[in-house]
């Protein structure tokens, strides 16, 4: 036994440290592949892993198309930057800390996607036009325009993100939180998918959509076979 325990190495610290790189690395991938996917254009978007009582931010003014994992700024959940940086946190800040405060989330997505964008420029709510709006709690919100990177802005989306994981933002974008990045990625890029539905569905003068009880009896049905819709879509 003490053989063992003399050969240990301080493992919590080494993790410590692991997980630091791999959030920085992580963040840095799935912004790239944002950009490459078209969900954000130039310096617009951003995103943020929480990590304990930490928050790993991508930094203002990058091109998330090849922002590095060296350029992530550190948080703590007041905003404070507390690992030293020549960058600044993100813009939208604000909302990634509102969303930790108020949520369970432990990853927050924010993009400019084209057809979200133009969802929340012609309806209050973006109706469930298809199952998978379940993975989101239902029809998502429009949170009406406010200046970007603003406490107005913050609480306006804070509101439209009651009961789901993503909201869109009037003549702004969308924003989407989950338990990982992945996840948070997945929901972001699944609202602009349902974006697109709904206005092909408008084009033509509009169509089916599922009501609320319709998408908690979808729910129901994946919990109980273990299915995971988003994956399989
Ligand atoms: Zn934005």
């Amino acid at each position: 036994m003490a053989a063992i325990h003399s050969g240990s190495p301080p493992l919590a610290v080494n993790l410590d440290l692991m997980d630091a790189e791999l959030v920085r690395s992580g963040l840095a991938l799935a912004a790239n592949r944002l950009a490459q996917r078209g969900l954000v254009i130039g310096t617009g978007g951003n995103l943020s892993m929480r990590v304990d009582d930490r928050v790993v931010t991508t930094p203002s003014g990058a091109d998330l198309q090849d922002v590095t994992a060296e350029q992530m700024v550190v948080t703590d959940l007041d905003g404070l930057v507390v690992e030293e940086t020549e960058h600044k946190p993100t813009s939208e800040l604000l909302l990634h800390l509102e969303i930790y405060r108020s949520t369970d989330a432990l990853a927050v997505v924010h993009a400019h996607p084209i057809a979200s964008i133009a969802v929340a420029n012609l309806v209050d709510e973006l109706p469930a036009v298809h199952y998978t709006a379940a993975l989101l709690g239902g029809a998502i919100r429009v949170a009406p325009h406010e200046i970007f990177g603003t406490q107005e802005l913050t609480d306006a989306v804070a509101h439209a993100l009651t009961e789901r994981t993503a909201a869109l933002m009037r003549n702004h974008g969308s924003v989407a939180y989950g338990d990982t990045l992945g996840m948070a990625c997945e929901r972001i890029e699944l609202v602009d998918w349902l974006a697109e539905i709904y206005l092909r569905m408008a084009a033509v003068g509009g169509g089916a959509t599922l009501s609320q009880d319709q998408l908690i009896q979808v729910a129901i049905a994946a919990a109980q076979r273990g299915y995971s819709p988003i994956s399989r879509r």
